[in-house]
Parts: C-alpha cells; sequence; structure tokens
C-alpha cells in the first residue's frame, strides 16, 4: 500500500457543529441591528474585529496563525516536508449590508478542515495553509489581499487607491496600524505553492434549481465592461419631423435588440450581456435625447470568445450609429482575463464529491474570486454551495446546513489529497 493511502484517512469528516458556530459568531460582527445585515467593509473597524476574531480560532485551533503586509490573515498546519504548500480560502470583508456566507463560508471550512487535521492527529506532506485575502469585494478595487500575494500590487497602485467616498487606502492601513509599503512584501513565489483551493456560494440560482449539493467550477467567467456613448440631437420633442431626428436614445435601443442576436453569433452558451446603467440627456420628456451614456458588462470564461463578442459589439454600434446618424465611441473600463480550474484538481474534486456518493454539478463561475487571481499564478480549484433562490450580496443570502456539510467534506478529502501527494 503506498504511504499516502495509508495517512488519508477517507473516513475523516468536517464537524458541522463548529462550523454552523463559526459562521454564526462571524456574523454578528459589524452587524446592523435594524437591516440585520452586515457592514465589514475591508479596513473598517468591524473588519479587523473580524480579523482578531479569525487569529483568535486559529490559535485555539492548534494551528500557527500569520498576518502579512497585505492583513492577508493565515492560519498554518504544517507539513512534513518543504514541498510546496496547499492554500485554502476565501475572504471575509463584505460588501455593505451583506449576508453571513459570501466569503465567510470559505474561510470557516478552511479553518474546520485544518482544525480536524490537527485533532485527529494526522500527519502531512506538504503544509496546509488557510488564507483570509483582504479587501475582496472591492471597498478599494477588489481583490487587493490576493493581488498583493500574486505581487500584482505596485507603490503606485498603493498610493492612488480608494473608496467611493475618496478615503485612500494607505491612510485606511495607517488607521488600522498597518505600513501600506508593507504589501509589497505579502508577495509569494509561485514556487511555493502547490495550488490554492476555494469554497464559495454559488451566488446564482443553477445549484438551487438543480437540487445538486456541490458544485465544481471548472472555469472561472472574464468580463470587459465598457462606457458606450451614442451622441445625436437635442431637438423638441413637437416640432422636429420623426424623419428628421438624431435621436440617441433609438440607437440604444436598437442595439438592445440586437444583444441577444450578437451572442448567439459571436459567443457561447456561456456568454453573458448586460446593458445595467443607462443615462439620457438632456433627460427632459418634451426633447428628443441628444446622448445617451450606457454600460455594458459582458462575460465568457474563454478569452476568444470575449474578443470575438468585443469586434461584434462595436461592429454593432457602428452600423446603428450610421442608420440614425449618431456618433458612437466608447471606453473599456475593466478587463479581467478568464481563468480555466487546474483539470488535476477538478478530476480530484469530481472523485471526492462521488466517494462521498454527492450530487454534483460542474459549471463556470460567473462571479470573480480570488481563485481568479490565484489562478493566474498557481493551479486553481473552487467548490460552490447553492444559494437559496439565487439570493447573495443581501441578509437574504443562505444555504442549507446539509449542503454547506457536502461541499466542507468534499473540501476536506481534498486538501489531504493534495497534501499527501
Ligand atoms: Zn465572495
Amino acid at each position: 500500500m503506498p504511504e499516502s493511502t495509508a495517512t488519508t484517512p477517507t473516513d475523516l469528516r468536517i464537524d458541522l457543529q463548529r462550523i454552523k458556530e463559526d459562521i454564526l459568531a462571524l456574523s454578528e460582527i459589524g452587524k446592523d441591528e435594524e437591516d440585520r445585515g452586515i457592514y465589514r467593509m475591508a479596513f473598517t473597524d468591524a473588519d479587523m474585529r473580524g480579523k482578531r476574531w479569525l487569529i483568535d480560532r486559529i490559535e485555539q485551533a492548534g494551528l500557527k496563525s500569520n498576518v502579512d503586509g497585505a492583513a492577508n490573515i493565515s492560519g498554518i498546519f504544517t507539513g512534513k516536508t518543504e514541498k510546496p504548500r496547499v492554500l485554502v480560502g476565501s475572504h471575509i470583508d463584505t460588501v455593505p449590508c451583506a449576508g453571513a456566507l459570501d466569503g465567510t463560508l470559505g474561510v470557516v471550512v478552511g479553518l474546520e478542515c485544518l482544525r480536524r487535521l490537527v485533532e485527529a492527529g494526522i500527519e502531512t506532506e506538504r503544509t496546509l495553509e488557510l488564507i483570509a485575502f483582504s479587501d475582496e469585494e472591492g471597498r478599494f478595487g477588489g481583490m487587493f489581499g490576493s493581488q498583493s500575494v500574486c505581487g500584482y500590487v505596485t507603490p503606485d497602485s498603493l498610493a492612488t487607491m480608494s473608496d467611493l467616498d475618496g478615503v485612500l487606502l494607505q491612510e485606511e492601513m495607517r488607521r488600522q496600524g498597518y505600513d501600506p509599503l508593507a504589501a509589497l512584501d505579502a508577495a509569494r513565489d509561485p514556487d511555493s505553492i502547490r495550488s490554492y483551493l476555494e469554497l464559495h456560494i454559488e451566488q446564482g440560482p443553477v445549484l438551487d434549481r438543480m437540487h445538486k449539493s456541490v458544485g465544481i467550477v471548472d472555469e472561472i467567467t472574464g468580463l470587459f465592461t465598457w462606457s458606450v456613448w451614442l451622441r445625436g440631437e437635442a431637438n423638441h420633442a413637437g416640432t422636429t419631423p420623426m424623419d428628421m431626428r438624431n435621436d440617441a436614445f433609438m440607437g440604444l435601443a436598437d442595439f438592445a435588440h440586437e444583444v441577444p442576436r450578437i451572442l448567439e453569433e459571436n459567443g457561447s452558451e456561456r456568454s453573458r450581456a448586460t446593458i445595467g446603467k443607462a443615462q439620457i440627456l438632456p433627460g427632459a420628456a418634451n426633447t428628443v435625447p441628444g446622448i445617451v451614456e450606457f454600460s455594458i458588462d459582458v462575460r465568457d470564461t474563454s478569452e476568444e470568445f470575449l474578443d470575438d463578442l468585443s469586434t461584434a459589439f462595436q461592429k454593432a454600434l457602428s452600423a446603428i450609429a450610421r442608420r440614425r446618424n449618431l456618433k458612437f465611441d466608447f471606453e473599456q473600463k475593466s478587463y479581467l482575463q478568464p481563468v480555466a480550474c487546474s483539470e488535476d484538481i477538478v478530476e480530484q474534486l469530481r472523485t471526492q464529491a462521488e466517494t462521498l456518493n454527492l450530487e454534483y454539478h460542474q459549471m463556470p463561475s460567473g462571479a470573480a474570486h480570488d481563485a481568479q487571481i490565484m489562478g493566474r499564478m498557481v493551479p486553481v480549484g473552487m467548490i460552490f454551495v447553492p444559494s437559496k433562490n439565487g439570493k447573495s450580496h443581501s441578509p437574504a443570502e443562505w444555504t442549507a446546513w446539509s449542503d454547506i456539510e457536502a461541499g466542507a467534506n468534499v473540501m476536506l478529502q481534498t486538501l489531504l489529497h493534495l497534501a499527501q501527494n
């Protein structure tokens, strides 16, 4: 029998009761008693209280705690060798008025997995590290912790990142006792990490509708967002005949109708496009719209499809502008590369789910996660658990305890496997 089998107890399971207690304890930190939402935005006092709570729990579990320069919190289960370590984590910062599970669940499950190993007296080849990344949710732009670990943060970005109220990240870090420039020291050597795993709520309706406990993510979507302007001519709504107008809003209406066709012809079944924000100017009931400004958010798990969609959207907008006598202009506001999860890890997650007799569904992630940043540097894998009614970023966000237990056991067994090989 190979050594790895002998030291991998396949009957080891997480303790759901402790996961419940941790989720409920953390959900009290930053909770607003009126709207029942959680307000633990990055580097606020509540976020710091959450981090201190986590450090305590890590130490109570018999793990070594660590805080890096980006205020990422780690709990370390030391392996027998110096081989590249296995990371598991997510984030505990929240959006304003959040639910109890986004990010938090992945951290609490990771903690429980490592705590279980300590308790069972198990030895692993590789070191396992729980990590809770700072500012995933984007008070200062998003994924600050994982970007720091991957070395994507620069002195310039550190000096300029600010929140919507103009508060600088570096000011908030200093206020909380951190030296902002120390975030540069959080960068890790890619060779020191074997893989990164993350369990997260799906934040969409797919698993809930399918009645499956576990989602195994194979690809994390990429996206681009644009601001688009169509410029025509503002004119009197009564005196300007219909055939003599350059109505900017009619251009947007034409375009909106073409979106499904463009996706069908140039995208994949994983493509999504959303016009989420639009402004008509000058914005008077009795004036033909002179300018329309709108956003478009386009997602797919393949970079080629994203490129094709970008070209197709530009062509469609130019054609509409010509037809309607408008001027078309756009600016790309953000671009995020799609990331494929490691095939080996996907395979391993499937094996463990099957061994545990769980119904699972292989699926893409339509939302961005720390795994997307980590996936550019090291092999990553993600487990989803169902979100009741697909709800997230709200106090209504919830997942059945039995689904949490299922996902957590898949995580525990997969971590054990990766740490022994
Ligand atoms: Zn999250």
